[in-house]
């Protein structure tokens, strides 16, 4: 589990393009000169965990780019203390961005074998998820519910309507919507019944699959 100087250079590098991209959030950025991104992927990808791309994790899957992970959290608006609900822990890297953040995050993974690594990894580099849950996200977590914010970090085909309806008024839920490639979707919940959308431009994700635990 090292961490060393040169890793927190090159996470420096990193920040800087984020910025360069857009990316204004101080929480946000902040988070990811912190984490130490290359202990959550596999030892041949470490030595490219500070570029801005997404790799290969187990079971098919990968770890989002950081460009991704930082504009999703920065749409989140996250305050200290928020209630975040997150479908699709994958590495966990997003979640500890948003730990860090101050969030108290609850986390869904259908893989057993990144659920449990994930599980693993947190206590080693001092993240602390507020529950760690092996399931199908298209569900989310009613017995949690309601939450100030909800992100999706697989590619949805359509809005899982219990997600919806696990937020609070006023909260938001950050979902890339589509199957080749997915717009990335705010939905603002206005109240009760209503929600107000806003589209921000074309990512690509792994698909958010269903019911195959
Ligand atoms: N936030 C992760 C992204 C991992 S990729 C990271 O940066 O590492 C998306 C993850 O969503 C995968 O791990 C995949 O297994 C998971 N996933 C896909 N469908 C899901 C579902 N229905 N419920 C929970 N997790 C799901």
């Amino acid at each position: 589990m090292e961490d060393t100087a040169k890793h927190q250079g090159l996470r420096n590098q990193l920040v800087s393009i984020l910025k360069q991209k857009g990316i204004t959030d101080k929480s946000v950025l902040e988070a990811i000169k912190k984490i130490p991104r290359h202990l959550f992927l596999q030892s041949g990808f470490q030595g490219h965990a500070y570029e801005d791309k997404a790799f290969p994790i187990k079971a098919g899957q990968t770890i989002s780019q950081p460009y991704t992970v930082a504009f999703q959290s920065q749409l989140l608006e996250v305050k200290k203390d928020h209630k975040i609900l997150e479908i699709g822990t994958g590495s966990g890297y997003q979640t500890a961005v948003l730990c860090t953040m101050g969030a108290k995050v609850f986390s869904i993974e259908r893989q057993k074998e990144l659920f449990k690594e994930a599980a693993n990894l947190f206590p080693k580099i001092n993240i602390r998820p507020k529950h760690l849950s092996f399931g199908d996200g298209y569900k989310g977590l009613p017995s949690y519910a309601p939450f100030d914010s909800i992100i999706v970090t697989a590619g949805a085909p359509f809005i899982p309507q219990p997600l919806m309806a696990q937020l609070k008024v006023g909260g938001r839920l950050v979902i890339p919507l589509g199957e080749e490639v997915q717009i990335m979707t705010l939905l603002i919940r206005v109240n009760d019944t209503q929600f107000e959308k806003h589209e921000f431009g074309e990512f690509r994700f792994v698909p958010l699959l269903e019911n195959k635990n």
